[in-house]
């Protein structure tokens, strides 16, 4: 039995995302920043767990943020030994510049911060490169490399197909992402043995 966590900022497309793997059997009709506690649901002999949604949510103190990040990586802490895979889900269009405006105060953004902790703890992670369905075809290739870069991964993001999943959860074309996560599985079982 193996427990993979989903992470990633409010609106990112999370909850479409396990909907469309899991379907509804992971949280449903939640409001930003109202759950703080993590979700989960029993697949077979995996634990799915849905991580409360971090970053900016408006309407919320900023000290909210916090108290989510921090329970967030404590939960990660206490759990690391079971939990075999991360999935950190990104808005695509969105990451570059996210990252840049932080980076310009200083300060390394939740996501990367988060990608970072994952993989110290030595859980192996993969990033769900979500919304790619509102990128142009010519600019796909350059957008992905930039997400690769900013996550201290150097590009061309080819490179990083094991780790970049480009996905759209609302297309429900997430063929990328389950074809990592059979992989990963797959390895998996064959180290049980
Ligand atoms: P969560 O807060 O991360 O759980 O995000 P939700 O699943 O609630 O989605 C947030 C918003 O992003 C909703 O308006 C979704 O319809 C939209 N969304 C989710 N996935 C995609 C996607 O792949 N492409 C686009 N264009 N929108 C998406």
């Amino acid at each position: 039995s193996f427990e993979i966590i989903f992470v990633g900022r409010s609106n990112v497309g999370k909850s479409s995302l396990l909907r469309e793997l899991f379907g509804a059997k992971v949280r449903v009709g939640k409001r930003p920043g109202v759950t703080l506690r993590p979700a989960h649901v029993q697949v077979s002999d995996l634990l799915i767990t849905d991580m409360p949604g971090f970053g900016f949510m408006s309407g919320v103190k900023d000290r909210k943020q916090d108290i989510v990040k921090d329970k967030t990586v404590h939960y990660i802490e206490e759990n690391a030994e079971r939990i075999k895979l991360g999935v950190l889900v990104i808005d695509s269009p969105a990451f570059p510049q996210i990252v840049d405006r932080w980076d310009s105060k200083d300060q390394i953004p939740i996501d990367v911060e988060m990608f970072d902790f994952l993989r110290e703890v030595g859980i192996d992670t993969i990033i769900a490169a979500n919304k790619m369905d509102k990128v142009k075809e010519s600019e796909y290739g350059s957008l992905l490399d930039e997400i690769a870069i900013r996550l201290g991964l150097e590009s061309p993001w080819q490179n990083w197909k094991h780790i970049i999943a480009p996905i759209s959860a609302k297309k429900g074309d997430i063929k990328a992402l389950k074809g990592l996560l059979r992989d990963r599985l797959h390895e998996m079982k064959r180290d049980d043995l």
